[in-house]
């Protein structure tokens, strides 16, 4: 069961920061690559690994004429390397031969149901990478669920039965406000990377705390979690 007024005390309180995330400005097939590379590694280590990419190749064409353990050997740093390089190939790949050209734009025209559909046929582009670059990318009103918001959602109580990403991503979507998406993940991203951390969360200080079910009952979440 997904606790709608959970979703409505997250927003309430993110609300009450003040602060409007911003759309990231720059061209889809770089949020694309950003995304994959992105996937469990700090945001400093991605940021640096996308700008030696974007000097070293004059276009992400070029990351096609160069073999595939080259470029995991360009991104290492990030993690996953193999895995991420073969991703960022097969996406690159699929531009090239779906617009015939190294350009997304017009992916924009589609609906997102053939969108996710698309995407998700690309081996290594799972339903959570395309979730993201739907909502962040293409501004959709699709609300994706990475490893931070799942362990939020989890924790606060929002769906009180410990299930995997995917599975809590079609429960919750249905009980997003339209047009909060973005909003939501974007300040949950953030919650989960300096408050709400996989270890050792900041329960004393975090505004969610009083309504929490994690901090108001430790040991029967963890025993909850691990039973589902
Ligand atoms: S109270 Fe603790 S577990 Fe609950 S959301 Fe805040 S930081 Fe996370």
């Amino acid at each position: 069961m997904v606790r709608q007024d959970k979703i409505s005390y997250l927003l309430t309180g993110f609300h009450c920061t003040g602060i409007e995330p911003i759309y990231p400005d720059e061209p889809l097939i770089d949020l694309f690559i950003r995304t994959i590379i992105s996937q469990g590694t700090t945001d400093e280590l991605c940021d640096s690994t996308m700008n030696n990419l974007q000097l070293k190749f004059n276009s992400w064409e070029d990351i096609l004429t160069i073999e595939q353990p080259e470029l995991a050997n360009m991104i290492n740093v990030c993690g996953l390397s193999n895995q991420k390089s073969n991703s960022i190939i097969n996406l690159l790949n699929w531009v090239k031969s779906t617009f015939n050209k190294m350009d997304m734009k017009k992916i924009q025209i589609w609906n997102s149901e053939r969108i996710f559909k698309e995407l998700t046929s690309i081996q290594g582009i799972d339903l959570k990478t395309a979730s993201i670059f739907i909502c962040i990318g293409l501004r959709r009103d699709v609300f994706p669920v990475d490893i931070h918001v799942h362990r939020i959602l989890i924790r606060i109580g929002v769906n009180s039965i410990y299930t995997n990403p995917d599975k809590i991503y079609k429960l919750v979507n249905p009980f997003i406000p339209v047009g909060k998406e973005f909003f939501l993940y974007a300040h949950l991203i953030e919650h989960g990377k300096f408050i709400c951390k996989s270890s050792n969360p900041k329960c004393n200080s975090c505004m969610f705390n009083e309504h929490c079910d994690y901090f108001i009952k430790k040991n029967e979440w963890v025993t909850r979690a691990f039973e589902a």
